[in-house]
């Protein structure tokens, strides 16, 4: 593997920042920069960081051992430990952001920086899948999209990629506005602001706020990728964005789709298979080629562009999200259960009502997170279930949010609820379901991850 630093140069980075306390100063190649010891490498910078779970500290004798040049820690550490090769600072996350910010810096390749309410991840695959046509893409890996995560990601940049896409997310204010200064997206996509983590930002405008500080952070010369058809983000943006912006949508916007039957979608007259099923994925897909379009200027043409899409995308989406299973008897399940907020389940919902099939049926969990609007949008998403005709709801849900959601949703025909603090409730949840599939029916699984409804999923698939 090649270098990133060496050892002089990282401590000259970490001193410019006023970070360093000591004077080591040699010309060892740095190969990389690890926070996990289980896949440290000969050569490799150790960074100590202290989680709620974890704390680094703990694994620096191992990381020394295992050969790692030396280990950036906190001083009261590093003054316990003088028989080792320490870098003490003050603060070890800000050290590695400091890293990987200066890592980053060296590459002018374009780097990609996507946030949003829902959506991210997707839409971070569709735009790597797009521009994998073009060159080399490195991405976020999984759902590493937080202060660490997008730091490890930049430092994993190599001379031979031609992209970076960085999923940027956020649980308060101010962390996209850092998250951004350590990437600087040269494209910055947001891709809508909803209601997630609305219980600790308090209201949709402040959502809103904190998705624009990417746009308020980046560069001037960078470019602004902007989904046209949500409104509340359209109107924060402008607010804080003059530079140069590409919007998309399926309403309007500079690259409007067209949605041809569940499968087809036109852009600027050029037909294209949809990579993923339901609205929300075609308006994900259109920000991916917003941003080709984006990268590649107008100069080019939309034929040129597009047309080489035509024949799809290669797509690993991680597990959970839009994952399909089509099982004996042409049951076929919707498996949504990585996360679910407001706008998420109503899309998840949405694309299980126009699934043809025989009856259509919505098994849901808990939506964390919801603060004091959270009865009140489990009522909204039970109204859902029964505007949209549904045949079946099941619910897996704490009990108040549970009560809730039966009870926008009551004249559907069944409703079952089990209650998620019971020990038995997965179990019994995919007894219930099983006894009342048929053949044909479909079946969508969601609820926020921590409800565990994947092992529902796993329970009914592997039965049937
Ligand atoms: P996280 O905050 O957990 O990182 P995320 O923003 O990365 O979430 P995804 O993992 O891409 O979001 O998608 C989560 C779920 O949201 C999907 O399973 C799908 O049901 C739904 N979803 C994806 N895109 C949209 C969209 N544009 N609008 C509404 N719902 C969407
Ligand atoms: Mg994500």
């Amino acid at each position: 593997m090649s270098e990133l630093f060496t050892l002089t140069q990282l401590l000259q980075i970490l001193t410019v920042n006023g970070e360093v306390s000591c004077d080591v100063s040699n010309n060892f190649p740095v190969i990389g920069i690890t926070t996990d010891t289980r896949t440290l490498q000969r050569g490799e910078v150790f960074v100590a960081l202290q989680g709620d779970r974890f704390d680094g500290h703990d694994f620096v004798v191992a990381a020394i051992a295992k050969g790692a040049l030396c280990a950036v820690v906190n001083r009261e550490f590093a003054v316990s430990h003088p028989e080792f090769p320490l870098i003490p600072v003050a603060d070890t996350l800000r050290a590695y952001q400091t890293l990987a910010r200066s890592w980053r810096d060296r590459f002018s390749i374009p780097i990609i920086g996507v946030t949003g309410s829902v959506g991210k991840t997707t839409t971070k695959e569709l735009i790597s899948a797009v521009l994998s046509h073009h060159g080399k893409v490195h991405k976020t890996f999984g759902n590493y999209n937080n202060e660490i995560g997008v730091p490890k990601t930049l430092l994993e940049l190599r001379s031979d990629h031609d992209f970076a896409v960085i999923e940027m997310a956020m649980r308060g204010p101010g962390e996209i506005a850092d998250l951004t200064r350590i990437a600087r997206p040269t494209v910055g996509v947001i891709v809508n602001v909803g209601t997630a983590h609305i219980g600790r930002l308090g209201s949709e405008d402040a959502i809103a706020r904190a998705k624009c500080e990417l746009l308020a952070e980046m560069p001037d010369t960078s470019i602004a990728v902007l989904n046209h058809d949500n409104r509340r983000l359209m109107s924060t943006a402008t607010q804080v964005w003059s530079g140069t912006t590409i919007t998309y949508g399926l309403e309007g916007g500079i690259l409007q789709g067209e949605l041809l039957g569940h499968e087809t979608i036109r852009v600027a007259g050029i037909e294209l298979p949809l990579p993923l099923p339901g609205s929300h994925n075609a308006s994900n897909f259109l920000a991916a080629l917003a941003v080709l379009r984006a990268i590649a200027g107008w100069e080019t043409s939309a034929e040129e562009l597009y047309a080489p899409l035509s024949t799809g995308l290669s797509l690993q989406m991680p597990q959970g999200r839009a994952k399909r299973y089509h099982l004996a008897q042409d049951i076929l399940l919707l498996d949504e259960t990585y996360n679910a907020g407001l706008e998420s389940t109503l899309a998840a919902l949405k694309l299980l009502a126009e699934t043809p099939g025989n009856r259509h049926i919505a098994v849901l969990g808990t939506m964390k997170e919801l603060g004091e609007r959270s009865l009140e949008f489990h009522q909204q998403v039970g109204a859902e279930t029964q505007r949209l005709n549904l045949d079946g709801l099941f619910i897996l849900a704490d009990l108040a949010e549970a009560q809730a959601m039966a009870e926008g949703a009551m004249v559907i025909d069944f409703i079952d609820i089990q209650d998620l603090g019971s020990p038995q409730a997965h179990q019994l949840m995919i007894d219930k379901v099983l006894a009342f599939l048929k053949p044909g029916d479909r079946v969508l699984f969601k609820a926020s991850n921590s409800v565990g409804m994947n092992r529902v999923v796993e329970g009914v698939r592997s039965q049937l």
